[in-house]
């Protein structure tokens, strides 16, 4: 695996990976990596002869209370577990290489950022936009490989390449779990024993939700009610970000499951100061 730094060498490379005929995937990461990261690279390397994994904590999408800078940056044990996974190219600028002087310029989706991550995180997903914008730009892929764990942005960023027409295939990769239902996130290592074990309760309410529309509940507001109950009741240490059922494309919220339709159950819950997100997408 070769570590790139350069924003020109990595343009220079991609080029001439192009040139030659080969299908690019890219990966793109806060680092941190866990077996999440790992299954969007497996899934990398079967739609692409070259993956390229762009391994960067970027400034522009935390909010100035945020934990930009004790976000965990394990450099030496992420490039070990990504050469391992068959990454090809890893990207690993620095915020001076990729921002440099002056920068002024700006992607921003408009109504599928606006709620939910959107309103919490004031600018989150301009942020995101714009540095998956630069990744592409720099690293020209032909398919760029998301997570599904964070709806929101997969959301932000399909619409981002229908509306800018940019020639790259998204390809979304399933959540990947603990064995006891907790979501993998770089962010878990922020959990306390306690919070931890409680933690599972969004996995839980995710199991309760399909329940109740295998058994017949059609009405949002009854289904979200019923969660938010059922996880205060089970977990004290939660505090309720928000609960929501959205159209899974546009993120609209929606009153009344209907059949075709695609949802998302949007989970945020905090312990602590550390905020899990989960989802659940389904059709009835
Ligand atoms: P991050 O490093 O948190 O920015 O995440 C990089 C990519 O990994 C994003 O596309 C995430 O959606 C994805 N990802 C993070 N956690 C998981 C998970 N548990 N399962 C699948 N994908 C994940």
């Amino acid at each position: 695996m070769q570590i790139i730094n350069k924003v020109a060498e990595m343009q220079a490379t991609s080029e001439s990976l192009r040139l030659k005929g080969k299908r690019i995937a890219v990966v793109p990461t806060m680092g941190a990596l866990h077996e999440g990261h790992l299954s969007l690279v497996k899934l990398a390397k079967a739609n692409a002869d070259v993956v390229i994994m762009t391994l960067f904590v970027n400034p522009l999408q935390f909010g100035p209370s945020e934990d930009f800078s004790k976000y965990p940056r394990p450099f030496e044990r992420d490039a070990a577990m990504a050469e391992k996974e068959g990454v090809d190219y890893l990207f690993h600028p620095t915020p001076d290489e990729l921002y440099g002087n002056n920068f002024q310029t700006y992607v921003g989706v408009e109504s599928v950022s606006q709620g939910f991550e959107g309103a919490i995180r004031p600018g989150h997903f301009r942020g995101v936009a714009t540095v998956v914008t630069k990744f592409f730009n720099i690293t020209k892929p032909h398919c760029g490989v998301f997570g599904e764990k964070d709806a929101q942005q997969l959301a932000v960023i399909k619409r981002m390449v229908r509306d800018l027409n940019m020639d790259i295939q998204i390809i979304p990769a399933p959540i990947i779990r603990e064995s006891d239902g907790l979501a993998l996130s770089s962010r878990n290592i922020y959990l306390n024993p306690d919070e931890r074990s409680q933690a599972t309760v969004l996995y839980k309410a995710i199991q309760v939700a399909s329940q109740k529309i295998k058994s017949g509940a059609r009405s949002t507001e009854g289904l979200v009610s019923h969660l938010s109950s059922y996880i205060v009741e089970t977990s004290p240490l939660a505090k309720i970000d928000y609960i929501a059922i959205v159209d899974a494309d546009s993120f609209e919220p929606v009153e009344k499951l209907e059949k075709e339709s695609e949802y998302l159950l949007l989970l945020t819950v905090k312990f602590g100061n550390t905020r899990l997100l989960d989802n659940w997408r389904f059709k009835i």
